[in-house]
């Protein structure tokens, strides 16, 4: 029997890890940087916990959630989404308490039950960011910049930043009933999803991917004209910050996001050339939710974007990420006796934190140095009988050729030759 990887999943092989180290560490430093710390939360919880903060209605509960039953019959959810999850480690830990305003970054796998295409799968990496505690503008445009200057400062160029405002729940009464009075008379061309969500949740037609729905969709009025004099007010500030930032940025009022908690500010930043998949990233205020999943009424903002997505944007570019690493210094030991009386300083090095590479499988001097090559290794490290006597390691640069001696005696000398 052999076994195959799940659709919409991927390997990340040894080739290409290194470019998602780079980039969980840019992002980790950037975050830092803002003052975000990392949460880490389960890659499962209570299916209820999505179902409750994205909205039954929308198309990622009802038909991406990777909906499962234990061995005691409690129902759980594949977590589908990064933000609902922190909201209830927020809600659980009491972390209300201390600090009025918590700061928090995460990465890690979402899984939705996707059609799988370029770009889009069924488990996929994210890094978000979500700020709880305060509804101040001037934090939409901070964590609107973290997304900005991670993306743009890995040196994408093809980068547009759109934002809108989705009001809240006083102003989409108004909207709403506008959006059920619009569509009403298209009734009939509608998908039966969305013949559905026109009494229940009208703005979810504005996200249906069904193409006569999204054409019809095309005509509906837009938030904006129905947002009343604080989110108005709210908005214009957050366009001021983004300036005083200067984060070019564009307004669509189109942006509409896919989970029912957002209120105010929404955005995206789309790039790329894969059509439909071309959001890199995107979020919103979510002021609604802590209070849906049982906390106090707290406003809260955040984003999350996918790293396959943002590898394909670079690669399209052609944005390097670096090579795979090359080992620092390749030891070539000759002979039993010299590689025995090596071993203890092989470790020593790496424990120095230079990538030292060696080979026990080969033991000829010119397979040894072969090998070296091959790994194009910036140093030999020569180790034979003279060595051996002399209590010292022959340090070859394979590029010049050139080489000295050093003493065993003193392994910082050496290692500060090698790291140059
Ligand atoms: P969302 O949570 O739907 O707002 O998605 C936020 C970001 O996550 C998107 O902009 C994408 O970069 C990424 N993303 C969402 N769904 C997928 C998927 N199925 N496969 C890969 N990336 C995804």
């Amino acid at each position: 029997m052999r076994y195959k990887i799940p659709r919409g999943t991927y390997d990340i092989l040894p080739q290409q890890s290194y470019k998602w180290q780079k980039l969980f560490a840019d992002f980790r430093k950037l975050a830092a940087a803002y003052g975000y710390a990392e949460i880490s939360t389960p890659m499962f919880e209570q299916a209820g916990l999505f179902e409750r903060s994205s909205g039954e209605s929308s198309d990622v509960v009802k038909k991406e959630m990777y909906r499962f039953t234990d061995q005691k019959g409690r129902v759980f959810a594949l977590r589908p989404e990064g933000t609902a999850p922190v909201a209830r480690a927020y809600v659980e830990n009491r972390m209300d308490i201390g600090a009025a305003v918590k700061k928090l970054y995460y990465i890690g796998p979402m899984f939705r039950y996707d059609r799988p295409q370029a770009g889009r799968y069924r488990q996929f990496q994210q890094y978000g960011i979500e700020l709880i505690g305060s509804d101040n503008p001037f934090y939409d445009a901070e964590v609107i910049s973290i997304l900005w200057f991670f993306l743009s400062g890995l040196g994408l160029k093809n980068l547009r930043l759109e934002i809108n405002s989705v009001g809240c729940p006083n102003c989409s009464q108004a909207y709403d009933k506008a959006l059920q009075e619009y569509f009403r008379p298209h009734f009939s061309d509608l998908c039966p999803d969305c013949q559905v969500r026109i009494e229940q949740n009208p703005r979810r037609l504005l996200d249906c991917k069904v193409p006569s729905c999204k054409e019809i969709a095309s005509g509906a009025p837009v938030q904006l004209d129905y947002l009343d004099e604080d989110c108005r007010i709210q908005f214009a500030a957050v366009q001021k910050h983004l300036e005083l930032m200067e984060i070019p940025f564009t307004i669509n009022p189109r942006i509409v996001r896919g989970l029912d908690y957002y209120t105010h500010t929404a955005f995206e930043v789309v790039g790329g050339s894969l059509g439909a998949q071309n959001s890199l990233a995107g979020g919103g205020r979510y002021n609604g939710l802590l209070e849906q999943i049982g906390g106090k009424s707290t406003p809260a903002i955040g984003f999350a974007g996918g790293f396959e997505r943002l590898l394909l944007a670079l690669e399209e570019e052609g944005i390097s990420l670096g090579d795979v690493p090359a080992p620092d210094a390749f030891a070539i030991l000759i002979g039993e006796a010299a590689r025995d009386a090596f071993t203890p300083y092989l470790n020593a090095l790496r424990l120095k934190g230079i990538f030292v590479e060696f080979d026990p499988d080969k033991s000829s001097f010119k397979a040894q140095l072969k090998a070296a090559d091959n790994r194009q290794a910036r140093f030999a490290l020569i180790f034979g009988e003279d060595e051996l006597a002399a209590n010292s390691v022959t340090l070859r640069d394979l590029q010049s050729g050139e080489q000295k001696n050093y003493s065993l005696e003193n392994l910082d000398l050496l290692a500060e030759a090698i790291r140059g």
